[in-house]
């Protein structure tokens, strides 16, 4: 890795150099389904069964042989078939079988008849459609065969996935085991939630927000507190989380201040990947290797932390915890209901809210002020104003690209 990239890198630039260069994760673990929501898929799964398992009724109606309706003449019924209690027994020439959806079809049966297209007559039943072979017959392994693959590997196990591998049978799932990251705020300033505030302080948001996208992400959180403006605590708290996470994530200290000794600390016990960025907010932002972990310095700026962290560390610890690439975020053009202050020169991120307009057209409007002490942008957004690096101030009227929040930063 370059010891040292000079000048403002592009958030492209920045996030392929990270992407890069780590490897997922090796290691696998083997989990009860119930314990699997959020985890990552270590190989492709095979379906052991059929689905469906047997050939069934796709109909409440009637199975019948098609040379039986050869004569046109009502058939008696000769038995029942229901879900759960197949027919069973002898299936005599010229009659049928009641049958009900989800029942195993009777050996020997061609089509089923649903009850609409018939007519009682009394004892037997009349069948008034043409019946074509196969119809409202669903076959086995038709859903899918035995032996198939139904998911592959790098897939997160969700709401969409899990009932899926149950309907198999499949009890157990083999997955990546969890990233372990371990994240620190620094900051001579700072108080934990609960404490009361002396002259000076303020409240640690950072760890907060990082420890709940962590956990939303499904990593183990490894939870170092709040480290000191000082180079031997904060050398202590480096050598630590490094022994223990695969990721270092810390806040603050990495601007040019005089207390700012993250960037010193990066440099004496790993390698500088990157440090600053063409991004607004956000510029600060390092990214390195340290001697067992990777290390990702988010800027001490709530909105900046959080914006980093989201256009940065996640795609990073999604490679890392074995997903395969995933898409980009959508974006799309819309037009802005705000004006929007803009200074040529970096990317910006601004909060916004994507709504519909009177006329039933998308439209976006800012949450105010934009800077990067104002947390509240973040709970009245739902999406990312993405502003060229570039542009200018915008007028109201005018397109822009809109990039809609994703579950960590929505609900
Ligand atoms: P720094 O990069 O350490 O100079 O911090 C930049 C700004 O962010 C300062 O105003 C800090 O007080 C503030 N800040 C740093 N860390 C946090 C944190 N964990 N929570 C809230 N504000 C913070
Ligand atoms: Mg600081």
């Amino acid at each position: 890795m370059e010891a040292f990239t000079a000048g403002l890198i592009s958030l492209d630039d920045a996030l392929s150099t990270m992407l890069d260069r780590v490897t997922p994760v090796a290691e696998t673990e083997t989990v009860p389904l119930t314990a699997a929501t959020g985890r990552i898929t270590a190989a492709a799964v095979i379906s052991p069964v059929d689905v469906p398992p047997f050939a069934n009724s796709a109909m409440d109606g009637y199975a019948v042989r098609l040379a039986d309706l050869a004569t046109g003449n009502p058939l008696p019924v000769a038995g029942k078939a229901f879900a759960g209690t197949p027919f069973s027994g002898e299936w005599p020439v010229g009659s049928c079988i009641r049958i009900m959806t989800g029942a195993p079809v009777p050996a020997g049966a061609e089509a089923v008849v649903m009850q609409e297209e018939t007519e009682q007559a009394g004892e037997a039943v009349k069948f008034l459609a043409t019946v074509n072979a196969g119809q409202n017959i669903r076959l086995a392994g038709e859903d899918i065969a035995q032996g198939a693959s139904v998911l592959s590997a790098g897939i997160r196990l969700g709401t969409a996935e899990l009932p899926l591998l149950a309907s198999l049978g499949v009890p157990k799932v083999a997955v990546k085991r969890r990233l372990r990251v371990a994240v620190f705020s620094t900051g001579d300033e700072l108080q934990p939630v609960g404490e009361p505030l002396a002259a000076g302080q303020i409240y640690d948001t950072n760890r907060f927000a990082v420890r709940l996208m962590l956990e939303k992400l499904g990593c183990e959180v490894i939870d170092l507190g709040i480290i000191r403006d000082n180079q031997a605590a904060l050398r202590a708290a480096f050598i630590e989380a490094d022994s223990r996470a695969d990721v270092v994530i810390s806040s603050g200290g990495v601007s040019v201040g005089e207390a700012d000794y993250t960037k010193a600390m990066l440099e004496e016990l790993g390698k500088i990947g990157f440090w600053k960025l063409a991004i607004k907010p956000g510029k600060p932002f390092a990214f390195g290797r340290l001697q067992n972990s990777w290390f990702c310095g988010l800027p001490g700026n709530p909105v900046s932390a959080v914006l980093t962290f989201y256009q940065l560390v996640q795609p990073l610890l999604a490679k890392l915890s074995g997903l395969t690439a995933a898409a980009l975020p959508p974006r799309q053009r819309v037009k802005s209901a705000s004006s929007l202050k803009k200074t040529p020169g970096r990317l910006d991120f601004q909060r916004g809210k994507l709504s519909r307009n009177a006329l039933g057209e998308l439209e976006v409007s800012s949450t105010g002020p934009q800077g990067s002490h104002v947390f509240s942008s973040f709970s009245q957004a739902n999406c990312f104003i993405v502003l060229e690096r570039d542009r200018g101030n915008v007028q109201a009227g005018e397109w822009v690209e809109v990039e809609p929040f994703n579950s960590l930063l929505e609900g």
